[in-house]
């Protein structure tokens, strides 16, 4: 398997060119592109190609399908698992029903390097980037283990998205093709800690696809306390990055806000918060924190959520609190994967 490719692995025009240089039509890219997204386990499957290509397609590439470690239920349905790559590294999914259909979290990393201190991913630091070949996987290897048709993807399992830039955006697109799973760009959310380069980027790329921005605190010492990249791209670089964003698609930015006891609930906190984003094309997605073991923090009390949302409201800032869901299974990504020793 080792100096084959992952067929998954290839956009199609990467398909047309390797196929047309082999000798094929480059209209048997199309059909062999959308059997990469049909699930089959072998390539004789694939029934509408000749024999010579399918011969030469399982001389050069492979179908990676992932091991499932570990699958865990909620009560409320959420399921999440625990896969191993090729390369025996690990990575988690969470597929979680809402009132639309199913909604799947993805890994985008193999471990993550921002070193946020209230997430359970950076444990280990980064190990490597995800393949979009991989991405594409864990979207088929959860239908595949649950039989459950996904309408929606969020990007915010392990890793940071735009610390893997390339491979995320191909990633989506893939998604997005007709020839692909046909799931509209509004559908995928990307979240980022913040990598403000990217950000301009993405804006420029003018997708339909959503950003959410993780904020987590309006006042640089705290935010660069929770999060060290906060020392790299400041509150104002990153606020000034996210206008940019919603000037250049005219799409809503979410800003998610993790409420963590006594460090970043306070009223002035939440006065900040509505200062620095007001008049913004934006909402604010509110997180009860989800404990992780290890870190020292935990989620705000009930009476403090309270507070926060009505300081929010009275400022006129959109928001919503997150369900918690998968509690029981811990919630929080990167959980299932320390545990199982990375
Ligand atoms: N690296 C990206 C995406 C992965 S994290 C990012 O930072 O946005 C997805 C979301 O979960 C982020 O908003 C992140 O800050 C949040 N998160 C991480 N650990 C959490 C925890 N213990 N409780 C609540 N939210 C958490």
């Amino acid at each position: 398997m080792k100096n084959k490719k992952d067929l998954k692995n290839f956009s199609l025009s990467e398909l047309e060119v390797f196929l047309v240089a082999n000798g094929f039509s480059k209209y048997r890219a199309v059909q062999v592109y959308g059997w990469a997204f049909k699930d089959v386990e072998k390539f004789e499957d694939m029934k509408n190609l000749p024999p010579n290509l399918i011969k030469f397609l399982s001389e050069n590439f492979y179908i990676n399908r992932f091991k499932v470690l570990k699958k865990q239920t909620s009560k409320d349905g959420t399921i999440k698992f625990l896969f191993s790559l090729d390369d025996e590294n690990t990575i988690e999914c969470v597929l979680m029903k809402y009132a639309y259909g199913y909604s799947i979290c993805i890994s985008t990393q193999v471990g993550c390097r921002m070193n946020c201190k209230f997430c359970a991913s950076t444990t280990g630091g980064l190990v490597r980037n995800l393949t979009s070949g991989e991405m594409i996987e864990e979207v088929m290897a959860v239908s595949r283990e649950t039989g459950k048709t996904i309408s929606n993807i969020v990007l915010m399992g392990i890793g940071e998205p735009f610390d893997n830039y390339k491979e995320v955006m191909k990633f989506v697109h893939g998604i997005n093709s007709p020839y692909g799973f046909n799931i509209g760009m509004r559908h995928i959310t990307i979240s980022t800690s913040g990598l403000v380069p990217k950000i301009y980027e993405f804006a420029d790329e003018k997708t339909q696809c959503n950003l959410a921005v993780s904020l987590h605190s309006a006042i640089d010492s705290v935010r660069s306390q929770l999060m060290p990249i906060n020392k790299k791209y400041n509150i104002e670089s990153l606020i000034k990055a996210c206008k940019y964003y919603c000037s250049k698609t005219n799409r809503r930015i979410s800003f998610e806000y993790a409420l963590i006891n006594g460090v970043n609930d306070k009223v002035s906190d939440a006065e900040a918060l509505s200062s620095l984003i007001k008049n913004m094309l934006c909402y604010v997605n509110l997180i009860p924190l989800n404990y992780v073991a290890g870190k020292g923090l935990s989620k705000s009390k009930d009476s403090s959520i309270d507070l926060f949302k009505n300081i929010l409201r009275k400022n006129k800032i959109p928001m919503t609190v997150r369900r918690e869901l998968g509690q029981d299974i811990d919630g929080a990504c990167g959980q299932l994967r320390i545990k199982e020793k990375l």
